[in-house]
């Protein structure tokens, strides 16, 4: 295995296979040294999958710069990646005067940061464009949209591969020294690697990279958020996610977003969790998250309703004076030199992942000229989704391979044909949660009862796997441990 690199990135979330595909439009060797089994196993899969207009980002420049920019440009990267988008918009609603003040001081910052086509509006106007939706008064935010978080984590992946990064999962960074020859030797807890440069996009556990390389000590700061997903039958009542006033610290409690496959997302309840990793559901928080979404998209969340729940925690770095959040961090240092490190990046990270990497491009540049890499391609095209298709185009894709005749997955109808492409996928990523990333098998009511066997069936075959090697996402997670009979 290639161990020598011009550039190490660690960590492959959105924000580390943004850099990765940024970083191979030029003539260099990359890697991205990834803990897990998958690109999208952090807070890249777990969040509201929210394009973010940047009215929320308060007053931090960079992270209203990159959230703008991110909007901004989103149809293309969009199309460019094939990665599931609709520009929805989205309603943040108040009920009473106290939380029409709140509103009516957040749409003039929103209008000071130019946040486009923002308008205050009233019940009758929200009716109009949400019928579903309740509030007494709302700021419209048109920019804003939903996308899927994980996809598109997957998509920048996939893309950054394609024109030649390589991805080594499995490879905790737990050391970093800077060798004689100027050269960083990283540990990993399988391997040792060697690279010129090291990007941290390490996420959640960024602060102890920062302190391998010699950047600032961090104190881990935590906010976990649990997430319930509704039926595809609440969904058809949903176009627009709706949120509600923002709470003192800015951040704006369980919200209601349509997913763009048609779901509904309710949450996030948002508990600071301070250095604690804690992915747990707890009854309390799906009780709330039913009494606080029903207040804005009422007669729809309902208990019945309920297809599964889901947690995502992202950090955030404090002023140690004021103890207040501080703004995104893309740092470099003039003594240690070929180092570019990422705190705290927190919300809206997913909006802001290309701009956040073209900052790190331009820290590369500031230290070594690069040549562009004349086979740069910035088009990725995802698996054909079968139950997308018109009944011409599913009639076509069978007659060419019959796998797409064959339905694995019933309740997402994903056909054998899509499977088998997941299971091939340019990363190498071989869990059964990778399948159900790559084509939404699983993720129906049924919640894999159907398919589950028949894809790690595909698994063992396609990959010749043995069956109780098969891991469900992360090590030490398997889906068997011997035979019942
Ligand atoms: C509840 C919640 C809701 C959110 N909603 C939105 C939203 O709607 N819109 C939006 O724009 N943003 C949203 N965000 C923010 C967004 O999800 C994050 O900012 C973004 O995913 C951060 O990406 P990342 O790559 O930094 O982190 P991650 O996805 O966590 O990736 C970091 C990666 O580094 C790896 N890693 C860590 N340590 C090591 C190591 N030592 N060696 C190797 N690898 C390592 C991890 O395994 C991980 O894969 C939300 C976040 C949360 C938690």
């Amino acid at each position: 295995m290639e161990k020598l690199y011009d550039v190490a990135i660690i960590g492959g979330g959105v924000i580390g296979s943004a850099v990765a595909r940024e970083l191979s439009r030029y003539q260099l060797k990359i890697c991205v040294l990834e803990k897990e089994l998958d690109v999208c196993n952090g807070a890249s899969g777990r969040n509201t999958g929210l394009l973010h207009s940047g009215i929320l980002s308060g007053d931090h420049k960079l992270r209203t710069e990159c959230c703008l920019e991110g909007n901004a440009e989103f149809d293309q990267v969009a199309e460019e990646l094939d990665v599931p988008f609709r520009r929805s918009g989205k309603l943040i609603v108040g009920f009473g005067e106290e939380e029409k003040l709140c509103l009516e001081k957040l749409y003039e910052h929103g209008l000071q940061c130019k946040v486009p086509g923002i308008r205050m509006i009233g019940a009758d106007e929200i009716k109009k464009i949400e019928p579903n939706a309740d509030g007494e008064t709302a700021i419209y935010v048109p920019s804003a949209g939903i996308l899927c978080p994980y996809t598109y984590a997957i998509a920048l992946a996939e893309n950054a591969a394609q024109n030649g990064v390589h991805y080594h999962f499995d490879q905790e960074v737990t050391g970093i020294e800077k060798g004689a020859d100027g050269n960083y030797k990283i540990s990993t807890v399988k391997s040792h690697w060697t690279a010129r440069w090291v990007i941290n996009c390490a996420g959640l556990f960024a602060y102890r990279i920062s302190s391998m390389l010699g950047f600032g000590t961090y104190i881990p700061q935590r906010v976990k958020g649990e997430y319930e997903i509704l039926d595809k039958k609440a969904g058809k009542f949903l176009s627009i996610p709706i949120y509600p006033a923002p709470s003192e610290n800015g951040d704006c409690d369980i919200h209601i977003t349509p997913t763009v496959d048609g779901n509904v997302l309710v949450g996030p309840t948002l508990k600071e969790i301070g250095d604690e990793i804690d992915y747990s559901a707890t009854q309390e928080k799906i009780d709330e998250m039913m009494i606080q979404g029903a207040r804005l998209f009422p007669k729809h969340v309902k208990r019945e309703y309920f297809i599964r729940n889901y947690t995502g925690i992202f950090p955030y770095v404090v002023d140690p004076v004021t103890m207040q959040r501080v703004d995104f961090q893309i740092q470099s240092d003039p003594h240690i030199s070929h180092a570019v490190n990422l705190v705290g990046i927190s919300t809206p990270g997913l909006t802001s992942a290309l701009p956040i990497a073209r900052r790190v491009v331009v820290k590369v540049l500031e230290q070594e000229d690069l040549l562009p890499n004349p086979a740069f391609n910035p088009i990725r095209k995802g698996i054909i989704r079968f139950a997308d298709q018109t009944d011409e185009e599913k009639a076509r894709l069978i007659g060419e391979d019959p796998d797409y005749g064959e339905i694995y997955c019933r309740c997402e109808c994903v056909t054998k044909a899509e499977i088998k492409q997941a299971v091939h996928n340019i990363l190498g990523v071989s869990t059964v949660s990778g399948i159900k990333y790559r084509t939404r098998a699983t993720m129906g009511r049924c919640q894999g009862g159907y398919c589950e066997t028949r894809l790690t069936s595909m698994i063992e075959q396609e990959l010749h796997r043995d069956a109780k090697d098969i891991l469900l996402n992360q090590n030490g997670a398997y889906m068997f441990v011997g035979k019942v009979k």
